[in-house]
């Protein structure tokens, strides 16, 4: 892989159809290096922002979130923040984010809760949380759409929840019943704390599909995905839980039959070797990106599939060029 510029982010740029895509209005999604935690920015065709996490509380994820933000013109604060789920390397990032980038929306799969018992840092953190917002946050169930601005001209753009805090979306009318249910699988231990409780979003740009969970666990998955694939298939998975085996059901995996993956993993977590094999065994899977290619025994087997890059360390940035209407264009140049 050839070396990068020194900005810690990931660039996908979703364009309408036809040969002139570069010149219609797009949508961009930024995968930014919180070192395994998460931080996702899209930016829609009517130039509206969508922040899904904040990375944890330090000024580093804080900067490289305002790194990215000074690289889109116009980009004066976020319009919608969404929390998927209450851990510490999902918002603890906020309070230090808000200093330098205004927020306008908060949301979050449930209001700011009084403890989240598997997590250490919750005290000191929710208290940071509440600062800039008094702890104005709107909760996201299931099924609910975030109102977005759609742009003249382009095609439509939606993001919805498909599952909160353990509740999933009605099945769609004529969905499916998935044929993989029945295959067996080596099911991790039970992870019922806050990580189930995650948001399910799906992001749609036309006919284009983002699929982001959070660290939705492998039970949330399962229902989710069996026996109705309530999620159909999408173009883009950002491979959930940072690529640990707690979640990457290959129920879901392979029904939602992803073309492109990008792993938020860090340099000693995430992308174990299930999640991995999933991923990469995926039906229809043409790339796999993460951040690092860490010292888990995954990330070595990734980096040895000629369908699966890595950053190989933050500062090398990978930037993936998708068209909304199926093609995916893969661009490692500098930006
Ligand atoms: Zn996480």
């Amino acid at each position: 892989m050839k070396p990068f510029s020194s900005a810690p982010l990931f660039f996908l740029f979703a364009a309408t159809a036809g040969p002139a895509f570069a010149a219609q209005a797009a949508t961009d999604i930024y995968w930014i290096d919180m070192e395994g935690g998460a931080a996702t920015l899209i930016v829609t065709p009517a130039r509206e922002s969508i922040l899904i996490d904040s990375g944890e509380h330090k000024p580093l994820h804080a900067h490289r979130t305002s790194h990215v933000r000074n690289r889109i013109k116009g980009l004066k604060h976020i319009d919608y923040f969404v929390i998927s789920h209450w851990h510490a390397d999902h918002y603890g990032g906020t309070y230090e984010l808000t200093k330098r980038l205004p927020i306008k929306r908060y949301y979050a799969n449930t209001p700011p809760p009084d403890r989240v018992d598997d997590d250490q840092q919750f005290t000191p953190l929710i208290a940071l949380y509440r600062k800039p917002n008094a702890g104005r946050t709107v909760e996201l169930n299931e099924g609910a759409t975030i109102p977005l601005k759609q742009a003249p001209g382009a095609p439509p753009v939606a993001l919805r929840v498909l599952a909160s805090s353990r509740d999933l979306m009605a099945a769609a009318p004529g969905a499916t019943k998935n044929a993989l249910c029945g295959t067996p699988v080596s099911t991790p231990a039970l992870d019922d704390g806050e990580n189930a409780k995650s948001l399910a979003l799906l992001f749609e740009y036309g006919s284009f599909r983002f699929f982001d969970a959070g660290d939705l666990t492998w039970h949330i998955e399962e229902r989710l995905a069996c026996p109705i694939n309530r999620i159909g298939s999408v173009d883009l998975y950002q491979v959930t839980h940072h690529g640990l085996d707690r979640s990457n059901n290959p129920h879901l995996v392979h029904a939602i039959q992803p073309r492109v993956a990008v792993v938020n993993n860090g340099p000693q977590k995430g992308s174990e070797p299930n999640s991995m094999r999933t991923v990469l065994g995926s039906p229809g899977i043409k790339a796999v990106w993460q951040f690092y290619r860490s010292t888990n025994v995954g990330c070595a087997k990734c980096a040895e599939e000629p369908h699966c890059e890595s950053g190989g360390r933050s500062r090398r940035p990978i930037h993936q060029v998708v068209h909304s209407c199926g093609w995916i264009f893969f661009n490692s140049n500098r930006r």
